[in-house]
């Protein structure tokens, strides 16, 4: 085991993140630092050491690595976080740090589903217009909005966590709400808002999924953003996996077991 407190760096901005934080914190064995990028105007509070803000680039964070101490790397970044794993890649690799990716699987498309995958936002903006979208749906953030500013023929639901500084549809309403949701609450949200299609980015996991399901039962198209490219290495589609993790890669001669180690 090694001596001292194993030193984790958190990457935040995901559930898992922020529940990583949570069960690591009462255990001795780790001393855990989670870091935000700062966009959000009220965080989630986390216990343990948080910083906030970009490290600049990779080459910041393998300077961040070495000063620090750290040991092990978890990237929990959102799945759509898509500039943050491959920094985290590269600094882990040049400063032989251990680094696990903690990545929920995507939703995949089930009988009854009507999906339009697309790449970005730009492509569903255009996917809306091939709908003949009259009233949409959107679920994909508030900083994400301009894609689909110059759409004057279709009007808004806006779901978000935080109010955007501006909300740019001519017609259009706001819904500041955070997960998880529930399938009655989001069928009642889009009949009573006659929607006609859902946009939502494929972040998987339980929280937001009920969207799909109301989708799919009230028979509308859904304009489904895939994921960034993500880098190679080992990850894991749990917070249990990556505690697992944790715990295997730390070897008898206080060294972290590099990338083979991954469970699941
Ligand atoms: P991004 O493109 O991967 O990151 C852009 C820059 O933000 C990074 O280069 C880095 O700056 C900084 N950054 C990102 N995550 C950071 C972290 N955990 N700690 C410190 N700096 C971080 O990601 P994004 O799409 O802008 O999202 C920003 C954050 O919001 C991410 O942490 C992500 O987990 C979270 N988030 C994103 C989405 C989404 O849909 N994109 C949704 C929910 C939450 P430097 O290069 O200066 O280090």
């Amino acid at each position: 085991m090694k001596d001292g407190p194993v030193r984790v760096l958190v990457l935040g901005g995901s559930t898992e993140a922020s529940e990583l934080a949570r069960r690591l914190a009462p255990l001795d064995s780790y001393a855990v630092t989670v870091s935000y990028a700062g966009r959000t105007r009220e965080r989630v509070s986390t216990p343990g050491d948080v910083r906030v803000g970009g490290f600049g680039g990779a080459a910041g964070l393998a300077q961040y690595l070495r000063t620090e101490r750290i040991d092990a790397v978890l990237d929990a970044t959102h799945p759509f976080a898509a500039h943050m794993p491959h920094h985290a890649a590269e600094a882990c690799r040049t400063t032989d740090v251990a680094r696990l990716r903690v990545w929920r699987p995507p939703w995949e498309a089930r009988d009854g589903d009507d999906w339009h995958e697309v790449t970005d936002l730009d492509a569903a903006a255009r996917a809306l217009e091939q709908l003949g979208a009259r009233r949409a749906f959107l679920t994909t953030g508030r900083q994400e909005l301009a894609p689909f500013a110059h759409l004057r023929d279709t009007w808004f639901l806006v779901r978000a966590i935080e109010a955007p500084d501006a909300l740019p549809f001519e017609h259009a309403e706001l819904v500041l709400a955070r997960g998880p949701f529930d399938e009655a609450g989001e069928l009642a949200l889009m009949t009573d808002h006659r929607v006609d299609v859902l946009v939502t980015k494929n972040s998987g996991g339980a929280a937001a999924a009920p969207k799909l399901a109301a989708a799919r039962t009230l028979g509308l198209p859904v304009v489904m953003v895939a994921r960034p490219a993500q880098p190679v290495g080992p990850h894991v589609a749990t917070v249990d996996q990556a505690l697992a993790w944790l715990t295997a890669s730390v070897t008898s001669d206080a060294r972290i077991v590099q990338d083979g180690a991954a469970a699941g």
